[in-house]
This record gives structure tokens, C-alpha cells and sequence, in this order.
């Protein structure tokens, strides 16, 4: 922490070598968490439902995590963009299948 460089843009570096059009994105413009490997992580525990509870929808088996949390990039523009990941607690049903995701707050604080 605390050892972040913060590098002034360089415009021009985007203009050399003219001809060639690289650094081509992948997708158009959708940045995935995986796009912000510097960015803030913040885990995300499911708020009602828990590991080795029972599925809220067969209620015949129990929830075990799943190891791919949902992710949630969220930019905050404040002096510089800043990223935040949200790593969703998802919680999987061993029966049914039933994913249920822990939802990612609506609203910045
Ligand atoms: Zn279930």
C-alpha cells in the first residue's frame, strides 16, 4: 500500500508509428475486472444467506461457495479513476444447481 505511481499521460504515446493501429482491445470498450489488476478488491459476503445453509429454493440441499465470485467493476471518478472490484460471494446449491449471488450495493458511498 501506499506505493502507487501515478504516471502523467503521454499523449504522443499513443500517436507513434502511425501505421500501425496496435494495442487493438479485445471487446469494444468492456472492461472486466481482470482489466484493473491494481484495483481495490472488496469482498462481498452474501448479507442472508451463508455456506452450509439450506437452498432457499429446493430446501432439500445446502449451499457450498463457489470459488468465481461475481464481479462488480465499479470507477469512481475522483481525482484520477479509481477501481474498485466487488467480489461477489456466490453461493451454489448442491442439489438444485441454485446460485445465489450476493448483490453488489446499488449505490456508491
Ligand atoms: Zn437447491
Amino acid at each position: 500500500m501506499g506505493s502507487v505511481r501515478i504516471k502523467p499521460l503521454n499523449v504522443n504515446a499513443f500517436q507513434k508509428a502511425s501505421g500501425q493501429p496496435k494495442a487493438k482491445r479485445k471487446g469494444h470498450g468492456r472492461n472486466g475486472a481482470q482489466d484493473y489488476p491494481a484495483a481495490k478488491r472488496v469482498k462481498v459476503a452474501h448479507p442472508t444467506l451463508k455456506v452450509g445453509q439450506l437452498c432457499p429454493k429446493c430446501l432439500r440441499a445446502k449451499l457450498y461457495l463457489l470459488k468465481t465470485p461475481a464481479r462488480l467493476v465499479r470507477i469512481v471518478a475522483q481525482p484520477l479513476f479509481q477501481a474498485t472490484v466487488h467480489e461477489l460471494e456466490r453461493l451454489r446449491c448442491a442439489l438444485c444447481g441454485s446460485v445465489f449471488t450476493a448483490p453488489g450495493s446499488a449505490t456508491s458511498t
